[in-house]
């Protein structure tokens, strides 16, 4: 089990795959399901056994207790939280929620200390909506509101200790602006015209992406102009307006390619040559399977990449100069 240090770790046990857990990828988060396990009293990880153990056709992405903010599903697959068919969930967002949203658990109950859950539910919340670009007003919900005719939680589980839906989302909102900087996502979306730190930060990560704006912290036509570059570069529909999509699509952290700095043929091994390996494939260059192996398919991967510039010997040797050209193609 790896934990991520933040406020709050966030521990990661994943179940295999099987009726709980299909594997297929999510498409774009575009919202939050909040839910409460049902099962007052049921931990996190007794939640996780039940559905690695007993696989039902049902799931969820994360589990918390007053211990543990657990995920059990990763947050790149689909989670099967709420049921197909519903209409709500296409009403309000054009798609089924589990093919488009993150599935959250609250353990309750029993030994739980409910202000201890709580309060990582809420952190969890936030720090969703920071890392998807979600405003907490529109895109969480509470599956009672998906499905009122089945479901009453997580509200059922709140009203036991006094808390309103409402009061929730005022406590994610306030997470988020006091622990993840951003009244950002909540005044999303951003054009033309809008100024301010949003703006700036939004300025700041077209920067990084590669546009040659200035982060003055107003919309102005070069931003706008760069926003639809960035939205036609990645898919997205450019209309040069920054919505949760766009905004997500570009605080996505930029993988980097560190590369050795010593020589590398035939025959050398280990973690330089993966590195190396990882950068050619990003290239197009495919230097084979990332084993570590400066094989022959590395070789000839290098030698073609070596073979683009008229300076490099088309060696197949990895070396100072092959180097800083493989850093120059990949910024
Ligand atoms: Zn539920």
């Amino acid at each position: 089990m790896e934990s991520e240090r933040v406020k709050y770790p966030i521990s990661r046990s994943y179940i295999r795959t099987g009726n709980s857990r299909s594997g297929r990828k999510l498409g774009t988060v575009l919202f939050i399901v909040s839910h409460d396990t049902g099962n007052p009293g049921t931990s996190a990880s007794q939640n996780r056994n039940y559905f690695n153990n007993q696989q039902p056709s049902a799931s969820a992405h994360t589990f918390i207790d007053d211990k543990t903010i657990l995920e059990i599903i990763p947050l790149d697959e689909v989670a099967f939280h709420v049921q197909y068919g519903i209409t709500e969930d296409n009403r309000r967002y054009g798609a089924n929620a589990n093919d488009a949203s993150i599935g959250v658990e609250l353990c309750y109950g029993g030994s739980i200390n409910f202000q201890q859950a709580y309060s990582r539910y809420v952190w969890y919340h936030a720090y969703l909506c920071s890392r998807f670009g979600l405003n907490p007003d529109k895109q969480i919900i509470g599956h009672y509101t998906l499905d009122p005719a089945r479901r009453t939680d997580p509200i059922n589980s709140f009203s036991q200790y006094g808390i309103s839906w409402a009061q929730f989302i005022r406590s994610v909102k306030q997470v988020l602006a006091e622990e993840f900087g951003a009244p950002a996502a909540d005044t999303l979306p951003v054009r033309e015209g809008d100024s301010g730190s949003l703006v700036k930060s939004i300025q700041q990560n077209l920067i990084t992406a590669g546009f040659t704006i200035s982060a003055d912290g107003v919309f102005g036509p070069a931003t706008e102009q760069a926003v639809r570059a960035f939205q036609q570069k990645n898919g997205l529909t450019a209309d040069g307006i920054v919505g949760p999509q766009t905004y997500s699509a570009l605080n996505k952290p930029k993988q980097s390619y560190p590369l050795p700095s010593g020589v590398y043929r035939l025959g050398a091994s280990g973690e330089p040559v993966k590195q190396i390996q990882r950068a050619l494939q990003k290239l197009g260059l495919k230097p084979g399977s990332i084993d570590g192996e400066y094989g022959p398919q590395t070789a000839a991967a290098v030698r073609k990449f070596q073979s683009r510039y008229s300076a490099l010997a088309d060696d197949g040797v990895y070396g100072p100069s092959t180097r800083s050209y493989m850093l120059s193609a990949l910024k």
